[in-house]
Parts: C-alpha cells; structure tokens; sequence
C-alpha cells in the first residue's frame, strides 16, 4: 500500500479508479473500494484503486462543521489497504488550491440548482463539490470515480457533470451501506448521543414506510411524519425524479411513473445533519 502527498508520489497510480472521501473510513466506503477493485478489474485491465482522502473546507457551509470533521488518516490507510485499494492519496490543502492559482467551479449541473434540497440548505455546498471533483479529476488523471449513493444529490450532480462537461471519466454509484437496523453509515453518527442515535432510525423507517405508499404525496407525508414524530428538525422529505430531482406531480402513483424515482429526506439532530434516500417505490 503505497501513501501518496505530493503528485510525484502518486504518478504511478495515475489513470485508475478513483474513490474520493474525507476520510473517517467506515463500512460504506470499504463497499465503494471494494466496488472500484472490481470494476478496475473488470473494465480497465487492473488499473489501480487511488482512495483519495480530503477534508475539503470549500464544500462546507458551516466552520464548526469542518472544524469538527473527524480526521483519521492512518486508519484509514490501514482500512483502505484491506478493502483492495492500491494507493492513498492524502494531499495538503496547498497542492489542491495553490495560493496564486484559481481553481474553476466549472457550471453547476442543474440538478443541483433551486431544487429545495441540499443545495437549498447548504448554500455553495455544490459549487465546493463541483471544484474539488473536478480538481481530483484531472490531478489523478483517473479514469473511473466511484460515488455513493447515500448523498443522492451529488451522485446525480457528479455525473451530469462529467457527462456535461465531457470530463471523460465514468461514474460508479455504490449503495448505501446501512447498520443492521436501517441507520445509514456515516463519518458524523460519531456525533450522536445514545438517544438521538435512537431517533435518527425514524429517518430510513419513515423512507421505508413511504415505499408502501401509492401516491407521491402520501409518501411525502409518510417521510415527514415519521422524521417530525421523532423531535427531528426536517429539512426536506419529497419524492424527486431520480436523475434531474424535479418535483412530481403530488397524485402521481407509482405505476404512472415515467422515469426512476426516489424518495429522500434530510434534517438536524443536535449536533448532526442527517440525510437519506431509498427508491420509490421500492425496487422489485
Ligand atoms: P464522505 O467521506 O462522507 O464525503 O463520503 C465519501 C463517499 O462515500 C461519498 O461518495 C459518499 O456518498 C459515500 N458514502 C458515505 N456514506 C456511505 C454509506 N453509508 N454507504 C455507501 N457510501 C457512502
């Protein structure tokens, strides 16, 4: 397992399948390298698998957020060599965003533009994304980016982009890795407290609850109900088209459905902001 700093030391790891984190590694993105072996395997004749670890300050909205962000490098290094990946590459913040060089935001993707959901609640949360995947891009010069499936929204954004602005590098999604009891994993859950760890399952049991649901409208209401009953401060809880997250008409059923859907849900719990999505209604 090779850790990288500087691009000299990750040029021979160029070109591969790139999984971009900030670190904190858990078991949801040990699934995302072990989905990147195999699609390096599978598709790009053993290119290798570049964990790229980075707490990147211009995609938070909040300063206690990023301040706070737990930083573990070196298990990480020993989590990432385990699940299959070939290289770390940790840069410092210098390298990504050199002082007398502006980076490119490039055009946001529309996707994540006035849509209601975390570009409304974590104003210049996209644009900070947008720049440091792009950024990642073209200093790992990779060919593949694995992306989960957990922040639905930027898995969308990441793609139209690519596929927009022709960056040439294929998206990977990779589903969202839940404890046994529906929690979605998450860097932040280490924030909770033994009862909001409790309240936050009323998130993945109201999205669960919702793909029983026959209307677009009554699964709303079912996400918000079960998010509000638990003292959850909800952000939003909606059902979107799945690739540009428009809004549905409220009386669509589900067997009207021209196109995936998903159903997806964000709010505060002390000091955590918690979000989720599951397929609405649920996949066969
Ligand atoms: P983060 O380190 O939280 O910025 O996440 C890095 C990547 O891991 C992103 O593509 C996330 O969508 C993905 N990820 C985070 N949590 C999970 C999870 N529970 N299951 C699968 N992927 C996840």
């Amino acid at each position: 397992m090779h850790v990288a700093h500087t691009l000299e030391d990750l040029r021979p790891h160029f070109g591969g399948v790139l999984i971009p984190t900030m670190g904190a590694l858990h078991t949801g993105h040990i699934e995302l390298i072990e989905i990147a072996a195999r699609h390096a395997h599978d598709e790009l004749n053993g290119a290798p698998v570049v964990v790229y670890v980075f707490v990147n300050p211009t995609q938070f909205d909040e300063k206690d957020d990023f301040d706070r962000y737990p930083r573990t490098l070196e298990t990480d290094v020993a989590i990432a060599a385990e699940a299959g990946a070939q290289c770390v590459f940790a840069p410092p913040v210098e390298l990504v965003y050199p002082q007398n060089e502006s980076i490119p935001v490039g055009t946001i993707p529309d996707c994540a533009v006035n849509k209601g959901l975390e570009d409304a609640f974590r104003p210049g949360h996209f644009e900070g994304v947008c720049q440091v995947v792009r950024r990642f891009f073209k200093l790992t010069q990779c060919a593949a980016a694995v992306f989960g499936e957990k922040d639905w929204q930027q898995l969308q954004t990441v793609r139209a982009m690519s596929e927009g602005e022709g960056l040439g590098v294929t998206i990977v999604p990779g589903p969202t890795v839940r404890e046994k009891d529906g929690l979605a994993l998450s860097s932040r859950n280490v924030h909770l407290t033994k009862d909001e760890r409790e309240r936050a399952l009323s998130i993945s049991r109201g999205l669960r609850a919702a793909q029983q649901e026959f209307t677009v409208a009554d699964a709303e209401r079912a996400i918000r109900e079960s998010v509000t009953s638990a003292g959850i401060d909800v952000n939003y809880a909606t059902v979107r088209d799945a690739a540009t997250l428009e809004p549905l008409p409220p009386h669509t059923t589900a067997s009207e459905l021209q196109a995936p859907a998903r159903a997806l849900t964000a709010g505060r719990l002390g000091l955590v902001r918690l979000l989720d999505n599951m397929p609405w209604p649920s996949e066969p």
